[in-house]
């Protein structure tokens, strides 16, 4: 039983919310704090009563200073953190003042750059080790799922994974010519950005969307995915033994992509800032304040996600493939906790990751990456908490 901090109460904090309200075994009392103090409460006065005490705050989480201060007055065992990638470091940082353990879903990005790499983050680690607390990066489910379903194949399947591809279909619609899933800001920055695979040690740039493959999903059917490049592969090389290349696929419909290219001929996906009528604007945050909210995207989204990994390798010494992923289905999610599918698949593992911390099953001072623990007690949680997985010894590969 313990007590946690969740900061941010967008799409992905709200299924937070409400799976550990679920698990109020382990979550008896949870602070939810944000920016907009109203969104806390709303998700307050919807999940209140329950078994888990629920408590808000108002907190720019830029603020170190700030989130020290609430820390200190609210005592949680563990600081969850689904606001946007910009706060990682300033929550880092009042971790480490207070000596609570951390977890987030995304690793830190500079504002001014779309750069997508753990060293800002890995650079805390002596200290979180010094100060006797864990930094748990990447609980979400990619990164977060796909690592521990790495860890897993790793321990259970393989003595060396020599290939590695991460397919993530969203195969939903939401009726909207133009929506994204999670946070349009991060999401565009990360689609737009150059594509790259890691291939014997080191990254291979690409342009974006310049390597397309088509698939047939499970549970979704056959849909285009293009190779991106994606936080995960930069730690997966360094951890998984063996490892020749690493890939990430993601599925894109033509609707998508033709507006994508229309948005980024005119300008509009920059992160440049620009004035405008006497003050300074930065593009894309505009364009997020025109687009659907993602939060209100579940009540009419239909159809099914499939994120997995395939895996290629050796096992006494024969050749060996694995499939292992997640279907998710929309609806139920909205059912569930009034959330579509993108939003639920990493709000979950945030919350399984937490709960991993707090029961002591994952128990390591330091900064680490999901896949560096042991994957066993994650696997069985993700089947109980919503987000069952399903294993192919025999898939299809991508060529
Ligand atoms: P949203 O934009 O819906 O929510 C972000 C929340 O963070 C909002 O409540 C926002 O407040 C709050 N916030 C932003 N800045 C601050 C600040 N300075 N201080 C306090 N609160 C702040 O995003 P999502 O819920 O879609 O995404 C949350 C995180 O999950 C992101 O980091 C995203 O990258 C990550 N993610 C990870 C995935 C994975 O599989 N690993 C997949 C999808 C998302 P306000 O309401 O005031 O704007």
């Amino acid at each position: 039983m313990g007590k946690a901090l969740i900061i941010g109460a967008g799409g992905v904090a709200s299924v937070v919310v409400h799976k550990c309200c679920q698990n109020s075994d382990v979550f008896d009392d949870i602070c939810i704090a944000s920016r907009t103090k109203s969104k806390c409460d709303a998700l307050k006065d919807k999940l209140g009563g329950g078994k888990t005490k629920i408590s808000t705050a108002r907190v720019n989480a830029d603020n170190t200073d700030e989130l020290i201060a609430l820390i200190r007055e609210y005592k949680p065992d563990i600081v969850i953190n689904v606001a946007l990638p910009y706060q990682d470091l300033s929550i880092m940082d009042a971790c480490l003042e207070t000596r609570v353990s951390y977890v987030d879903t995304a690793n830190y990005e500079p504002p001014d750059t779309a750069k997508f790499e753990y060293k800002w983050q890995w650079a805390y680690r002596e200290r979180f080790e010094k100060a006797g607390i864990t930094a748990l990066l990447g609980s979400g489910f990619d990164p977060g799922v796909t690592g521990v379903f790495c860890a897993y194949a790793q321990k259970h399947y393989f003595d060396e994974i020599n290939y590695i591809d991460i397919l993530d279909c969203n195969g939903g619609d939401h009726g909207y010519p133009f929506a994204t899933n999670f946070n349009p800001e991060i999401n565009i920055r990360e689609v737009s950005a150059n594509g790259s695979y890691w291939e014997n040690g080191k990254f291979i740039e690409t342009k974006p969307m310049e390597i397309k493959r088509t698939y047939n999903f499970d549970g979704v059917g056959e849909r285009d995915m293009y190779l991106l490049h994606h936080e995960e592969l930069e730690s997966l090389g360094i951890n998984i033994k063996g490892i020749k290349r690493i890939r990430f696929f993601m599925t894109f419909g033509e609707s998508y992509l033709t507006h994508l290219k229309c948005l980024e001929n005119v300008g509009m996906t920059s992160i440049k800032p620009i004035d405008f009528e006497g003050r300074q604007i930065v593009p894309l945050q505009f364009l997020k304040a025109v687009l659907p909210d993602p939060a209100t995207l579940g009540a009419r989204t239909v159809g099914k996600t499939n994120i997995g990994c395939i895996f290629r390798g050796k096992k006494d010494g024969k050749a060996r493939t694995y499939y292992v992923y997640n279907v998710c289905d929309h609806r139920e999610c909205y059912k569930e906790v009034g959330s579509q599918a993108v939003s639920y698949t990493t709000g979950v593992p945030a919350m399984i990751g937490a709960m991993m911390i707090m029961t002591g099953k994952w128990n390591r001072a330091g900064v680490y990456n999901i896949e560096e623990f042991d994957p066993d007690p994650f696997m069985d949680a993700l089947n109980k908490w919503g987000l069952p997985w399903k294993e192919n010894f025999n898939p299809v590969l991508v060529d």
